[in-house]
């Protein structure tokens, strides 16, 4: 049998608030996603409630996450984010799907015991709320922008979506002006920490 190695996670970094996470999965605003950059290991600012949840990216192979499910080494963050707390206490697993799994892997949690933070552990290159990685979405918005094409494998539902989502990000936080294409279009939107293709803006 093959023995997976899993390797030791880079710590990512964060964050999304509930507000933020509720909003991109509802009809949102401002989502942010900072996969893209390493940021301090102590955001400047949190934004989340008492109680609410922030999301921690690591670095994660997702074949071995989904081999050990639970038993995935998951690193624990060195600190609340938002209270600097060193007191973090595993808090259970939260499921989610991602394309190419059939079932749910499972998502490590911490909770901070000081001030009642969630952290929700992330893989890093997966916008919040998406089953595609970001990779995927990339190609298919170039794709569609460079040869008004889908990607083969993908529902052209799930494309559109991200599709439609970019020209409104572009419209809302470029401008109706932008004329240096809708790829570039996207890169700007991530450069600005904004998520370029939920479904509302
Ligand atoms: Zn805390």
């Amino acid at each position: 049998m093959l023995k997976l190695r899993q390797s030791r996670p880079e710590y990512f970094l964060f964050i999304l608030t509930r507000q933020a996470e509720l909003m991109m999965d509802g009809g949102g605003k401002k989502t942010r996603f900072f996969g893209k950059q390493v940021l301090p290991l102590i955001p400047k600012r949190t934004g989340a409630s008492k109680g609410g949840f922030m999301i921690v990216f690591f670095a994660v192979n997702l074949n071995i996450l989904f081999s050990l499910g639970r038993k995935y080494l998951w690193e624990k963050p060195c600190q609340c984010p938002r209270c600097h707390s060193m007191r973090l206490w595993g808090h259970g697993f939260v499921s989610a799907f991602f394309d190419g799994f059939a079932e749910a892997l499972f998502l490590k949690r911490y909770r901070c015991t000081d001030c009642g933070a969630v952290l929700r552990c992330r893989p890093s290159g997966h916008f919040p709320r998406f089953q595609a990685d970001e990779k995927t979405i990339r190609a298919s918005i170039s794709m569609k922008a460079g040869m008004n094409r889908w990607l083969r494998g993908i529902s052209r539902n799930r494309q559109n979506h991200w599709f439609r989502g970019l020209l409104r990000h572009i419209a809302a936080y470029l401008g109706n002006t932008w004329e240096n294409g809708l790829v570039a279009g996207y890169e700007a939107l991530l450069i600005r920490e904004i998520i370029p293709v939920t479904r509302c803006i």
